[in-house]
């Protein structure tokens, strides 16, 4: 391979990098993300991020689980915008590693605001986010010509605990023939009855996916009406994504991932 590390910016000291990590597997982290990982003087990661991409920092790099203060988890958010800027301002090379795609309900948007806020000069470094790279390690097109032309990514629980009520369920049902529900398993009961109640057929098909483009990776399919039991049989466990539509349907034919994983045992990367 060329390198291709003269064309990649510099990691300035006192800067902060906001990086996507993507859903697991270490062959889809970006260039620059791995870059970042070389280059980086403290790297504070979030719980989702796979135990495989944490093995390619930087052995002088400093590495912490954000929120976690004295070994107990603390998961606040201004806390964890807080040690970013103090980290920046002490002239460190700061590296915010979150699971998938910062900007993709990560909170990525607040940390941007408060280090924008506090005047440090931080960059965004987009990672594949769960639902494409579930879609795509599950064998399902998150756009097929005939089947679908729009797809919804949207989150099952609210800050509350809840189902989000900021989300218009009717006109989404009819505008959307793909819904990617993120964080969906504590309450799939609401969600599918919700999504019933708001014109899905009950029988429509759908898929969870859990621990995505990992070789633990589960993909259930199951239909609007069937999930809650076919979940509780499967075992599934978060972190999982489930998946409406017509298109899940292509599974079937395009499960590529469990075959290779079938075919090494050992999982990996691709
Ligand atoms: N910023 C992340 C999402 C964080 S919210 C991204 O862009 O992917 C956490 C949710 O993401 C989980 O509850 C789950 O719904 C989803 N998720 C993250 N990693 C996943 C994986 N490997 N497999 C399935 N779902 C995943």
């Amino acid at each position: 391979m060329n390198d291709v590390s003269l064309t990649l910016p510099p990691f300035q000291a006192g800067s902060v990098w906001l990086v996507g990590a993507g859903p697991g597997d270490p062959g889809l982290l970006t260039l620059l993300a791995s870059h970042a990982l070389q280059f980086a003087d403290v790297v504070i990661y979030d719980a989702l991020v796979d135990r495989r991409i944490l093995k390619l920092v930087n052995p002088k790099a400093a590495l912490e689980a954000a929120g976690k203060r004295g070994g107990r988890p603390s998961a606040k958010q201004p806390d964890i915008s807080k040690s970013l800027i103090a980290r920046a301002r002490e002239g460190k090379r700061v590296l915010r590693l979150k699971g998938g795609d910062p900007f993709v309900f990560g909170r990525g948007g607040e940390e941007a605001l408060a280090l924008a806020q506090a005047g440090i000069p931080f960059r965004l470094v987009p990672g594949v986010t769960a639902a494409i790279g579930g879609l795509a390690y599950a064998g399902v097109p998150a756009t097929h010509r005939g089947t679908n032309s729009a797809v919804t990514f949207l989150t099952g629980h609210a800050d509350d605990g809840g189902l989000p009520d900021d989300v218009d369920w009717e006109g989404l049902v009819k505008g959307s023939p793909l819904l990617i529900v993120y964080m969906p398993i504590g309450n799939l009961e609401r969600l599918s009855q919700r999504l019933i109640e708001a014109g899905r057929p009950a029988d429509e098909p759908a898929l969870l996916i859990s621990k995505a483009t990992t070789p633990d990776q589960n993909v259930v399919a199951t239909t609007l009406a069937q999930c809650v039991t076919d979940a509780a049989k499967s075992g599934i466990v978060p972190p999982a994504l489930f998946v409406v539509g017509p298109g899940v349907a292509l599974h079937e034919q395009l499960d590529w991932y469990r075959a290779w994983l079938a075919g090494n045992e050992k999982g990996g990367s691709t």
